[in-house]
């Protein structure tokens, strides 16, 4: 049959103008102008801002007293507050005032951005969503309620980290490590569900695949963060090397084998995460007669950021049910900024308090003027670091002496070990991010690969380990953030690479005398004011490398984080 071309058009003609009566007559067109969309955000805000802080507030609340109802009612609010911003024809609204290109005042168009991008990742269909979150709470209940064990006995995680630390028989560091490891086959099956269902979702969305989304969403260029570890890799590789051949002497010759006989739980850490003891300084003997939160006080009063107020509000001691971790919670974007710790008058704690306090000040000082909607750090891994940048601070030298009374003498008697402890952990944690951030990578591009293989493959690559002869075990399902947290560890590095950054920034251009490698910051309201000023202000109105490069006159890059801690120039 051949239909003649003409009347072929005008059919399609009459459909399509049946099409535009059908709709017009179904959903009268909301205009989609600027005046449109301001009155879109006033009804947001009317909305989302009671709900968000009612949330926040909640989940401070369950976070200290640990009750069920608390945890139950935290939750709750929590969903409302996801529904909020998932309504399919909101949604399409939004897409009306993104094609339409009405929207052109910077702030109302980055709001529209942002709101988009809050919307799109809710779209996911609701029995899609609901599976997604059975998973993962089945998941992480394993997690909670898995136990190492060492023969008969039954070991906390703090106990096995204890061991892993401090045991020198090679057939006992084995047994631990290798029990903390059983979990990864307790949830490999259910990490492989949900890493299906995250790419689903994340296609149907238009992307190529889960991790891809993640990043985009986060406005990271995936090809962009790929190129900054690639660099980060070839900075830090000899480097690292180096020192594994110390680590590995030192190792060895506490366990009196060779240094070919070390296996991966000779190093201290389930994960070789975290840099082993191998030299000698032991900071916790400066503080265990100190009043930490006054330390920190005064330090931050000294800089021109008081955090008093923070203080007043927040839960800082151990209680009873109390969750153990520390967190920094901006309750209402309005000044109101807690932290929840269990301070204990030691140097983790110390570095805890900076750190929490770090991400405090970032939200206590963000501008009021701002809308709500980008009074808010520009981006996780900026305020992550912040708090890095404070938090090295407890084990430098030269701040011990100025804030917990440490002599001239013994500073500088620990001044080179504690350099080199900084150093081995930034490099150590460096190698150990990328194998985790290529990994993610690998799995959520290829699930069905051996993925127990392509584990040890990284690991070997990148932290030098070697997988214990004939291991075939999903050791990579043993590290909870893939499964909970899933393409978020690689903000861990960005933020240790742009703490660097900031320092530099601060010990030259903002101080001029200030030492890189012995920072201190004590008394200088300077730091303050820069970071106010350029960090904290302007929130989220710009991408975060735009506002990178305004505070530091270029984009975000690894090349202070090798000065500081690799010594290349
Ligand atoms: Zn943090």
């Amino acid at each position: 049959m051949k239909f003649h071309l003409k009347f072929i058009f005008v059919l399609m003609g009459l459909v399509l103008l049946a099409l535009a009566v059908w709709a017009a007559a179904a959903k009268p067109a909301a205009p989609c102008d600027e005046a449109s969309f301001r009155q879109f955000l006033q009804a947001y805000e009317a909305r989302v801002m009671p709900l968000s802080r009612d949330a926040a507030l909640a989940s401070f609340q369950a976070s200290i007293s640990g009750k069920d109802q608390d945890y139950e009612r935290s939750a709750a609010l929590q969903i409302q507050l996801n529904k909020a911003s998932a309504d399919a024809g909101e949604f399409a609204r939004l897409k009306c005032f993104r094609s339409g290109g009405q929207v052109r005042e910077p702030l109302l168009k980055r709001q529209l951005d942002i709101l988009y991008d809050t919307y799109l990742e809710n779209q996911i269909p609701a029995a899609q969503m609901e599976a997604m979150v059975m998973l993962q709470a089945q998941i992480e209940q394993k997690f909670n309620t898995f136990r190492i064990r060492l023969g008969d006995q039954v070991l906390s995680d703090n106990d096995a980290g204890t061991i892993l630390r401090t045991a020198i028989d090679s057939g006992r560091l084995e047994k631990v490590w290798k029990s903390s490891k059983e979990i990864g086959r307790l949830v490999a099956p259910d990490i492989l569900k949900l890493v299906r269902l995250r790419n689903a979702a994340a296609r149907q969305l238009g992307f190529a695949n889960f991790q891809q989304m993640q990043l985009e969403l986060g406005e990271q260029d995936p090809a962009q963060i790929e190129a900054l570890f690639d660099e980060l890799d070839e900075l830090t590789r000899s480097s690292f090397a180096g020192l594994k051949r110390d680590i590995d002497a030192h190792l060895a010759a506490r366990c009196g084998i060779a240094s070919e006989q070390l296996q991966p739980w000779h190093y201290q850490d389930r994960f070789f995460q975290q840099a082993p003891v191998i030299y000698p300084v032991d900071l916790d003997a400066y503080y265990k007669d100190k009043d930490l939160v006054q330390i920190a006080k005064t330090f931050y009063a000294g800089i021109g950021m008081p955090v008093d107020d923070v203080i007043a509000r927040s839960d800082l001691f151990e209680k009873p049910g109390k969750y153990q971790h520390a967190f920094s919670s901006d309750i209402d974007r309005s000044g109101d900024v807690r932290v929840l710790c269990s301070v204990k008058p030691d140097s983790r704690w110390m570095d805890t308090l900076l750190h929490e306090f770090g991400h405090s000040v970032y939200a206590k000082f963000n501008d009021l003027s701002l809308p709500w909607l980008l009074r808010d750090a520009a981006h996780a891994f900026t305020t992550e670091a912040i708090a890095n940048l404070f938090g090295r601070l407890a084990a430098s030298p030269s701040w011990l002496r100025a804030m917990a009374g440490v002599s001239a003498a013994e500073a500088e008697r620990i001044s080179e070990a504690s350099r080199k402890s900084l150093r081995l952990q930034q490099m150590v944690f460096s190698r150990w991010a990328q194998v985790m951030f290529r990994f993610e990578k690998s799995m959520y591009e290829d699930p069905g690969q051996d993925l127990n293989r392509r584990w040890w493959e990284l690991a070997e690559k990148y932290q030098l380990l070697k997988m214990p002869a004939g291991r075939n075990e999903p050791d990579w399902a043993a590290k909870i953030h893939i499964a909970l947290y899933p393409c978020y560890y690689h903000n861990y590095l960005l933020g240790e690479l742009l703490a660097s950054q900031l320092h530099d920034q601060l010990a030259g251009p903002v101080l001029k005398n200030g030492d890189l490698d012995n920072p201190c910051f004590v008394n200088q309201p300077e730091v303050g004011r820069f970071l106010v000023e350029r960090v904290f202000k302007p929130g989220m109105r710009w991408p975060w490398n735009e506002m990178i490069e305004r505070a530091c006159g270029e984009k975000l890059t690894a090349t202070y984080y090798a000065r500081q801690f690799v010594g290349v120039k």
